[in-house]
């Protein structure tokens, strides 16, 4: 993996990342993408895999706000991508208070 295509822990800056890529022919079968932090062990998600009624549900789109498993994001591009599959690519939100402050 190239330096430009490491992920830096938004939590910490730890460098020290595992990638996890979204594939369905993967090993994990895994829908979505994210990276662990091996020095805190925060969870950052870069992609989550969403049904066309969690999408409108949520009121997915660009420039909106997330709440991934209690951390902050905005929604970077929400992508169709099957009948009824989209691909909502998030960046975390580096004001979340979560980063610094233990969830409440
Ligand atoms: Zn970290």
């Amino acid at each position: 993996m190239s330096a430009s295509e490491q992920r830096i822990c938004p939590g910490c800056g730890s460098r020290q990342t595992v990638l996890v890529l979204r594939g369905l022919a993967g090993p994990t079968d895994e829908s979505d993408q994210y990276f662990r932090c091996l020095e805190c062990d925060r969870v950052t998600y870069e992609i989550v895999s969403r049904t066309e009624r969690e999408v409108r549900a949520s009121r997915l789109a660009p420039g909106r706000s997330v709440r991934e498993r209690g951390s902050a994001y905005t929604v970077r591009r929400v992508l169709k991508v099957g009948v009824n599959e989209y691909l909502v690519y998030l960046t975390p939100d580096l004001d979340d208070r979560a980063l610094s402050f233990a969830p409440r």
